[in-house]
């Protein structure tokens, strides 16, 4: 909680800063209560410089113990199977990068039941090892207790990095770690690198307009969230087997709160899962209607793809949210994505730059979303779509 000096003049000014409503004045004296996250928004708006962070939260730590990257991996559950989602083995990919350039290992950290089926597939990704906690108590995910894991086995172990993958489960599960810890968190990080043995986390900034560049020179672990399909996966050590460390942690009390009553799987087939589709078809405002965008369902048919769309076209109701494609929707990383009435906005084509062959259908030959397509058709979509689905049926004819 933020100090309050004696010299504190009772003016208030911390009072309406503080962005937590911690602060409050008790006999014309700052006085902060248990919201206070320690932000120091306060400190600087003090004028008689009353108001300071605990040492403790201020010192410098001694960081050298710190060594190593680290990759939660999230196990997936479709009520028939459960297997490592695909974003794990991006995070090692470019885990193994950042370790190489830091001369340091690559961890694997998997937690669930029966985690030792996944061993040989995380080693093929490049980990030197792998922190095991295999339980039938870890076999559905509960953020209390698997925050304790992890805290548990960072506070043993001192990676310097943390990277969790920014899916439902990563976005619940790294805020819990990093307040825990005191450390900062990236959400949503588009590039990783090293530089000056610091992390650099680049995520889209103000509205998308600026890639920031952040780093965390005085905390360990630096820890960020990424999405899926921003990184490739690639198998840099086919047949290799990773040293394991298994422990062993108990549940906490506070993971007793939350029980599963019941569980409900959506059956999602192949070709409706975005992330995961090689075909993609997106529509944008230019699409205009339901009618527009039943011509993209009839292509996707014809093609086995998966349709999303812009903002834009979700704002007007034409998809649901989940099918959202950019900044604050799904990354796609498909080997064909064809954009129809898209205009190429950046909080868009952050969403899908990574595909193979982009195609752009737009009416306006001046439209962005011709900057990242391989191929471009300038023309009415709702006109070109019709002859595209014939000829494609024709052709599956021949
Ligand atoms: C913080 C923030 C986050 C955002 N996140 C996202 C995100 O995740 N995803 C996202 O998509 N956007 C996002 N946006 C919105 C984004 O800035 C754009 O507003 C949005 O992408 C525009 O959608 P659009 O291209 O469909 O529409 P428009 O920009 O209106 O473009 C429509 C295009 O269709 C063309 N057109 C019209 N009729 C036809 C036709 N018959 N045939 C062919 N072309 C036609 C037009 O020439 C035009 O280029 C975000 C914005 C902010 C500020």
């Amino acid at each position: 909680m933020i100090q309050v000096a004696s010299n504190c003049v009772g003016c208030g000014k911390c009072v309406s800063t503080c962005p937590f409503g911690a602060l409050s004045l008790v006999n014309r004296k700052a006085v902060a209560n248990a919201s206070c996250t320690m932000c120091g928004a306060c400190v600087s708006v003090c004028p008689v410089k009353a108001l300071s962070l605990p040492t403790a939260a201020t010192a410098k730590k001694d960081l050298s113990a710190y060594k190593g990257v680290w990759a939660f991996i999230e196990i997936t559950d479709d009520g028939k199977t459960q297997k490592v989602r695909p974003v794990g083995f991006e995070l090692l990919t470019k885990g193994r990068e950042l370790a190489d350039q830091l001369g340091e290992e690559l961890a694997a950290v998997v937690i669930g039941d029966g985690v030792e089926k996944y061993f040989a597939e995380l080693s093929s990704y490049g980990a030197d090892k792998i922190y095991a906690v295999s339980s039938p108590a870890y076999h559905d995910y509960n953020t209390a207790a698997y925050a304790n894991a992890m805290i548990s086995l960072i506070k043993k172990y001192n990676p310097s990095i943390v990277l969790y993958p920014s899916t439902y489960i990563g976005r619940d599960l790294s805020p819990r770690i990093s307040s825990e810890l005191f450390v900062g968190l990236t959400a949503d990080c588009t590039g990783l690198s090293i530089a000056d043995g610091l992390l650099i986390q680049t995520r889209p900034a103000f509205g998308g307009n600026i890639m920031a560049d952040i780093k965390c020179p005085d905390y360990r672990p630096q820890m960020s969230t990424v999405r899926p399909n921003v990184f490739k996966k690639v198998v840099s050590r086919p047949g290799s087997m990773a040293q394991v460390i298994s422990e062993s942690i108990a549940l906490p009390a506070q993971a007793g709160k939350v029980r599963i009553i019941s569980k409900h799987f959506d059956e999602v087939s192949n070709q409706e899962k975005l992330d995961e589709a090689e075909v993609v078809l997106a529509g944008g405002r230019g699409m205009k209607d339901a009618a527009g965008f039943a011509l993209l369902d009839d292509l996707a048919k014809e093609l086995g793809g998966a349709v999303g769309a812009s903002r834009a076209a979700i704002d007007l109701g034409l998809k649901p949210k989940e099918k959202q494609i950019g900044q604050s929707g799904v990354t796609v990383a498909s080997k064909l994505y064809i954009a129809c009435g898209i205009s190429g906005a950046v909080q868009h084509v952050v969403g899908m730059e990574h595909s193979d062959v982009i195609i752009g259908v737009n009416k306006d030959a001046n439209a962005p979303i011709f900057n990242v397509c391989k191929y471009g058709f300038v023309g009415d979509a709702r006109q070109l779509l019709p002859k595209v689905i014939d000829a494609v049926k024709k052709a599956k004819q021949k």
